[in-house]
């Protein structure tokens, strides 16, 4: 039975997938400060302008350029792997197989897209990215991408991870990129927080703000802004980890899945894997697709499909998405880069229509399951996976019962060999389960979300 299956180098997917070109009903632009729809001028001090043509993109393939596949090459195609170790523990009939996305320098998805655009801002002549970081992933990703390319990187990490996760912020120190605090006394967003909360956790909303703002504050117009989720183009590069998964699932014999699962902050992981999934279903085949996000910050399954800003100081567009609001600042759980107040506009868009079914979980029971999987497959993933992996077991569990021999695939985003803090925690019994309150719900939602325009379906 082979629990790894590989692809060649030259097996490596060639175009990215947009899922822009095939999802029924409406499509929901971004809006303006007017209410009008933005325009690719307007998004240029924040991207470049070959990024902007991706986000609007809509066509159904879109061709890696070499120059990305050369970066790509140094992790991926990343191994597909089936835990059958994982199966016996729970004496399941599911066949269950991941992909496994913690093989990057960085150690999760988040280089996919950090090369690509890393490298589309070079092409265009930028010479410095900005960005914010959660759990740090996304800064240590851009900053390594950026060292590949030669190019300068500003990362502002929440808060409470900053605090946390002393050594992210020392491998993004290794690949080069500067780290701060966030918020921060350096931008005018971050000024203003301060001065009302001095003692916030921050929040990824906040680091946006003060990013964006760094970005198209340089007189120079040398510096742009990179986001590590929820944009189109965004989604577009991470399908290349589905779209391997299903070569590599073709390799292992295997002519049907039952059941996608990843875990969802902005989205990008999860589409990743599940949008070309997600392609087969709305050609008519029978697959389960879910999202996974914490009770603490369930956006998919308690926030409205609304339209929103990304971020609390408002920099950016509103974007037809669900959300708990733009300045809704969840519990502080160990899982970083799930505590996002919205969603990718392409995923909640795909939820919108039914296509997928989004499920929250509790941080005990994730941690629970990443416990299991330590023990039965050996890897110790990041809080974020865990949740995919609580799922999965939720699903292989569901599978026993009535002996169905599914088959579940997963996205193993991360590994958690910078989280083992709050494996420390939790084994000392410290961690509790963080549920947002309907009370607080009714309370964002009528702060930032009440009166906005309204998506259409
Ligand atoms: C950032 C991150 C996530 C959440 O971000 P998505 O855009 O939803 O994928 C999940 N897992 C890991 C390991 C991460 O680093």
């Amino acid at each position: 039975m082979a629990v790894k299956i590989f692809l060649n180098e030259d097996e490596i997917p060639k175009q990215w997938y947009n899922i822009a070109a095939d999802l029924p009903g409406t499509p929901n632009p971004p809006l303006g400060p007017d209410g009008n729809p933005v325009s690719p001028e307007m998004l240029a001090p924040v991207f470049p302008m070959n990024l902007i043509e991706q986000e609007v993109s809509q066509e159904r393939w879109i061709d890696i350029p070499e120059g990305i596949l050369d970066l790509l090459y140094r992790w991926r195609p990343s191994p597909l792997r089936r835990a059958v170790y994982l199966e016996k523990y729970l004496q399941t009939p599911a066949k269950i197989f991941f992909k496994d996305e913690s093989v990057s320098p960085a150690g999760s998805h988040k280089p996919n897209t950090a090369v690509a655009q890393a490298w589309y801002n070079k092409e265009f002549g930028i010479k410095k990215l900005t960005t914010e970081t959660g759990a740090g992933q996304w800064g240590s990703a851009l900053s390594y991408a950026c060292s590949l390319l030669g190019l300068e990187c500003k990362v502002f990490m929440v808060r409470i991870s900053f605090d946390q996760k002393p050594f992210r912020k020392a491998m993004m120190e290794t690949w080069g990129g500067k780290c701060i605090a966030s918020p921060s006394p350096e931008t005018a967003a971050g000024r203003e927080i301060l001065s009302k909360s001095p003692d916030t956790p921050g929040s990824l909303g906040i680091a946006i703000s003060e990013a964006v703002e760094a970005a198209v504050t340089d007189e120079k117009g040398e510096t742009r802004y990179a986001l590590g989720s929820v944009l189109n183009h965004v989604m577009l590069h991470q399908t290349i980890i589905g779209l391997e998964a299903k070569k590599q699932l073709e390799k292992a014999g295997i002519k049907k899945v039952d059941t996608v699962i990843g875990c969802a902050g902005g989205g990008s992981n999860f589409a990743g894997l599940a949008f070309p999934f997600t392609l087969d279903k709305i050609n008519g085949a029978d697959i389960e697709i879910i999202p996974v996000e914490p009770a603490s910050c369930p956006t998919l399954t308690r926030g409205p499909y609304a339209y929103d800003h990304g971020d609390v100081a408002k920099m950016t567009p509103m974007l037809a998405m669900h959300s708990l609001g733009h300045d809704f600042i969840p519990a502080p759980i160990h899982a970083g880069g799930l505590r996002y107040h919205g969603m990718a506009p392409l995923v909640s868009h795909a939820v919108a229509q039914g296509l997928m079914a989004p499920m929250s979980l509790k941080q005990l029971e994730c941690y629970e399951a990443a416990m299991i999987f330590a023990k039965t497959e050996g890897m110790i993933v990041a809080p974020e996976t865990s949740h995919a992996i609580a799922a999965t077991i939720r699903k292989a569990l569901e599978a026993k019962e009535e002996g169905k021999e599914k088959v579940i695939i997963f996205n193993l985003s991360g590994h958690g060999l910078m989280d083992l803090n709050g494996y420390t925690k939790y084994m000392a019994g410290e961690l509790t389960n963080a549920e947002l309150s309907q009370q607080e719900l009714d309370a964002t939602l009528e702060r930032s979300i009440k009166g906005n325009p309204v998506p259409k379906l």
